[in-house]
């Protein structure tokens, strides 16, 4: 150790390490340089932002026409109570205006989402790298972070961050002064800081180059992490006959997200798409998370969703709408009583939640049916019972449910309590949004607050 203190006691200290090119630290990282601080962005992978060059379809949902409050409640009471000072920042309204003055202008399209005016995903990546490099950032690429720990714990008396870096002569090459120096391993370097950004995503799509890295650091460090589990994956079911309805899609649906005990753990009005596997579509992924965290603490648990293929609605109003074509002359087929044109396949499937014959629906002309058939009809039409027993995982996930606990963090700046130049922010805080432009809008957000709390 003693040796360290003499090794490292003309090192240079970078003011500021990001350590992550995705969506926060790129946004980060032109935010800080701006701001007049020297920026050094270490990337595991060879390239930036590979989620927003993935996202919404490579067409990238970049926020959302919600105002901030609004926006923010969708993360769950506590997260809403964490963001608010984030959103109120930079509200959603912001950062469009932030990609108009970066010369991506925006469009809005259904479900509160905005794009891209070029529909176009790499646009905005692009944006935010040039952004970033403009204001004078350094970014070193194929350059994982293998640890972030107190600077004393590897030379007694230095102050501030310490970071391993696997291959420093890569970084070398990336004409980062002081980056090329000692080797702690057979292939790792020290660089120090005086502030940290930890911005390295969660473990969702861990091919990407996501896979959970920070978990460890901070655990170290004594921080609590809440374990990480997928959200926003679809939802896998053993009844056959949902994966035998695959292609189908639902616009509008309701669905409710029930537990083993009938407890309703989450609700969205959002379309639903039936797979070869269970349900996909925002309805469904919208509400994974739940299912991951219900079977990370107990693999055997299994829920129900409810399907409301007629939301529009009330039970009442179905009812009558089926008693009335029952008496009118010629009698139309059911399909075609109601307000909404739904497949003869998922309607047989409909029929046989109520306990009714197929054969009512095959037969074309609306059928006799009895006061409590025409109950158990509207009952399956409003609330079709699917099983779930699991999500797509990791590989297919969206975002990360998990991750460091917001009692470590301070709001107002993503500063580490207790750790001070320490800062946390993006999908590796213990919050996620649903579907809609959400998790970018949290990344940015959080991302602009800590830039603010360093520089000028
Ligand atoms: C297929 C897909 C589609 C999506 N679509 C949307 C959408 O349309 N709208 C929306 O709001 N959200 C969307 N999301 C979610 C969104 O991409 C994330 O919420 C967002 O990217 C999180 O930003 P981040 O910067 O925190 O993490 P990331 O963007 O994941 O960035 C983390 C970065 O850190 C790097 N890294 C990891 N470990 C290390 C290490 N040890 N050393 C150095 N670097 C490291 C990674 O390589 C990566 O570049 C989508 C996600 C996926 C997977």
């Amino acid at each position: 150790m003693q040796d360290n203190a003499q090794k490292y006691a003309g090192a240079p200290v970078h003011e500021l390490v990001i350590i992550g090119a995705g969506a926060a630290g790129l946004w980060a990282a032109a935010a800080a340089a701006k701001r007049g601080v020297q920026v050094l962005v270490l990337e595991k992978t060879p390239r930036s932002g590979t989620k927003i060059l993935a996202s919404g379809g490579t067409r990238c949902n970049l926020t959302t026409t919600l105002d901030a409050t609004s926006a923010a409640a969708l993360f769950g009471n506590k997260a809403a109570r964490f963001l608010r000072s984030a959103f109120d920042n930079l509200p959603p309204a912001s950062v469009r205006e932030h990609f108009a003055g970066l010369g991506v202008s925006t469009v809005e399209a259904p479900l509160e989402k905005i794009f891209p005016g070029s529909q176009n995903a790499k646009d905005v990546r692009d944006a935010l790298l040039s952004d970033a490099l403009e204001a004078g950032i350094t970014i070193a690429y194929d350059s994982p972070v293998t640890g972030v720990v107190k600077a004393c714990a590897v030379a007694p008396g230095a102050t501030r961050w310490c970071l391993s870096v696997r291959g420093p002569e890569t970084i070398a090459a990336h004409g980062v002064p002081g980056c090329g120096g000692e080797k702690v391993d057979d292939d790792s370097g020290f660089i120090f800081a005086d502030h940290v950004f930890i911005c390295s995503g969660g473990t969702s799509v861990p091919d990407s180059g996501t896979t959970g890295d920070g978990y460890e650091w901070l655990e170290k460090l004594e921080l609590t992490i809440t374990p990480p589990v997928p959200a926003l994956a679809a939802l896998t079911s053993p009844d056959s006959w949902v994966h035998e309805l695959s292609g189908i899609s639902l616009d509008p649906c309701n669905v409710r997200l029930l537990d083993a005990k009938g407890k309703r753990l989450g609700e969205r009005m959002r379309p639903v798409l039936f797979t070869h596997k269970g349900l996909s579509g925002p309805g469904a992924m919208d509400l994974s998370g739940h299912v991951a965290r219900g079977l990370q603490e107990d693999s055997t648990t299994r829920f129900m969703v409810k399907l409301d293929l007629v939301p529009e609605l009330a039970p009442d109003e179905l009812r009558d709408i089926l008693v009335e074509g029952a008496g009118r002359s010629g009698r139309p087929a059911l399909g075609a009583l109601l307000p909404v044109s739904l497949p003869r396949r998922l309607l047989a499937a409909v029929a046989n939640a109520a306990g009714l014959s197929e054969d009512v629906i095959k037969r074309g002309a609306m059928p006799q049916l009895s006061k409590s058939a025409r109950h158990q009809f509207v009952e399956a039409l409003k609330a079709l019972p699917v099983r779930i027993d699991g999500t797509g995982g990791f590989d297919q996930a969206e975002v990360t449910r998990g991750g460091l606990s917001l009692k470590h963090v301070n709001p107002r700046t993503m500063e580490v309590n207790g750790q001070g130049g320490l800062y946390v922010f993006g999908e590796m805080l213990d919050l996620d949004g649903p579907i809609g432009g959400l998790n970018f809008q949290a990344a940015f957000a959080t991302a602009q607050l800590a830039s603010e709390s360093l520089g000028a």
